[in-house]
């Protein structure tokens, strides 16, 4: 007996000890730091400009980290920071320098060290299918065929036609535009190089890892251009050196318009691919009011990848942004922040997105300035004349001054949802559970990791429901258990569970248009 108790004691004292190396609930094993973090994906041209030139820079990023940490983000992605004749940067003329209209590799490194004592993460774009014409590598290889660099990239001496460009004796390569020549991949020299860049950033500056563009497209054959077993094989192999050598470096791919099938299909070549699928289903069922588009997005993602192993978003560089989808109506624009919040998944917010900022193509409008406040050019630069664009025109409404000290605003829910992720991990990691509400307009879904249960609810249309019930499976015992909201509701009706499953469940009398709640279901 006594030996028992004496083994129990070492045993707790062990598990006491290690506990602080376990996130949240301490019975839960340690998960990856990503798998906890909420992402803000930042265009450093439109940030915040600290040198009054009318471009954003580092040191003005370094500037806002303060703000960036007030959002309860975790991890900053910047899109392109090396030198490029774009404004946008997706096209690279060396990959171990900085843009220097951003700053210095100095500033650069300042800013990775303040955020680093923010606990604040950064990984950066890796541009990793094509480059730059004006790239030395494509320079040399298109002034001769004897270049040695001619096979870094895709040549033939006949024209096949669309995605191929004429260059100097014979035509090359370029899925994106003829700026963009394909790097060759089934060159081991390439391959080689690309690792050494990672290693650079990764080892030698220090980032934290990197969002992979346009990955789908890295090797073509067989006359697919996208997702081919060759791109599969490729980054296999990358990604186990990878991680062999920054066991920490998080790696999140761009497949566009992947969903749950293709986060499967990729998941042992990267941490995480973005749900584009999920994205959609999100934003439209918001937009139009009706449960269809999620519900459906989720059966199929759920289907494929149940752990939800992925990342999510709502609108990102390339797409017009959510709050211009949803009309400017600032109440939809809570909610679908809700269901990203919400959802499995490593949330990325698109920078703005928490004030409402809006957008829509062309490109350069969905990437505008940061809208910080009502002065002349939105206070995102110092400089009275030109931006390198001007902000959006509703910038003395819109902006983060403004939202700063209103408790009901866009971005002060931004705030509390991110508190309400950290502080439930079952919202992070936890298991999905769609639930029937009875109501086309009604999306309800339970989160579940070990003894905790938090449900979500939401009115997705613009009318008052009464006419809804929840039910579905639980795994919780059978049982009379309390309802406390989290968000959104000021009490809730207690749920009763029987043979593993309830029904009939009305946690308020009355849905408001565009409410969401989120519930701590405890004994
Ligand atoms: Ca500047």
């Amino acid at each position: 007996m006594k030996r028992i108790l004496f083994t129990s004691l070492i045993l707790s004292i062990l598990l006491a000890s290690c506990a602080p190396a376990l996130s949240g609930n301490w019975l839960t094993p340690s998960v990856p730091w990503w798998r906890e973090a909420v992402f803000y994906e930042i265009f450093v041209r439109s940030f915040y400009d600290s040198d009054c030139d009318g471009i954003g820079d580092f040191n003005g990023i370094t500037q806002k980290l303060d703000y960036i940490e007030s959002l309860g983000v975790d991890a900053i992605w910047l899109m392109p920071i090396h030198p490029s004749p774009s404004y946008h940067g997706y096209d690279v003329i060396n990959y171990y320098a900085v843009n220097s209209e951003y700053g210095s590799m100095d500033d650069f490194k300042t800013l990775l060290a303040e955020a680093h004592k923010r606990d604040i993460k950064i990984i950066i774009d890796l541009v990793i299918n094509h480059t730059s014409t004006q790239h030395p590598w494509f320079q040399d290889a298109n002034r001769s065929p004897d270049s040695a660099y001619r096979d870094w990239y895709v040549w033939s001496q006949t024209n096949p036609g669309n995605l191929w460009h004429t260059g100097n004796n014979g035509y090359y390569y370029g899925y994106f535009w003829g700026g963009m020549p394909d790097l060759n991949y089934n060159n081991p020299a390439v391959s080689a190089q690309m690792y050494k860049i990672s290693q650079y950033w990764l080892g030698e500056i220090g980032v934290d890892g990197f969002r992979i563009d346009a990955a789908k497209h890295l090797i073509e054959a067989d006359g697919k251009i996208e997702n081919t077993p060759q791109t599969a094989e490729w980054f296999r192999g990358y990604y186990t050196s990878l991680k062999s050598d920054f066991p920490n470096a998080y790696t999140v791919g761009e497949i566009y318009g992947a969903g749950g099938l293709l986060a499967k299909q990729y998941e042992d070549q990267m941490d995480h691919i973005f749900n584009f699928e999920l994205a959609s289903g999100m934003v439209n069922s918001t937009a139009g009011g009706v449960n269809s588009g999620i519900n459906s997005a989720y059966t199929f993602t759920l289907k494929e990848k149940p752990d939800g192993d992925y990342a999510t978003f709502l609108t990102n560089h390339d797409q017009n942004r959510v709050m211009t989808v949803l009309g400017g109506n600032e109440q939809k624009a809570k909610l679908a922040a809700t269901l990203l919040f919400t959802a499995p998944g490593t949330p990325f917010i698109y920078y703005g997105e928490e004030i409402g900022m809006q957008g829509q193509k062309p490109d350069e409008d969905i990437r505008l300035p940061m809208q910080w406040d009502a002065t002349v050019n939105a206070g995102f630069a110092c400089r009275q004349e030109q931006t390198w664009r001007a902000p959006h025109e509703n910038y003395k409404q819109v902006n983060v001054a403004r939202q700063t000290d209103d408790p009901d605003s866009l971005l002060n829910h931004y705030r509390a949802l991110a508190g309400v992720r950290q502080a439930h991990p079952a919202l992070q990691t936890g298991e999905t559970t769609i639930l029937e509400t009875g109501n086309r307009a009604v999306f309800a879904m339970l989160r579940t990791l070990g003894d905790e249960t938090i449900l979500v609810i939401v009115n997705l249309g613009s009318a008052e429901v009464t006419d809804y019930e929840l039910s579905g499976k639980s795994a919780l015992w059978d049982g009379l258990y309390t309802a406390t909201p989290l968000l959104g509701a000021e009490q809730a009706a207690s749920l009763e569970i029987a043979g593993s499953a309830f029904s009939n469940y009305k946690p308020v009398e009355t849905l408001m248009p565009q409410q969401s709640i989120i519930l701590n279901i405890t004994r």
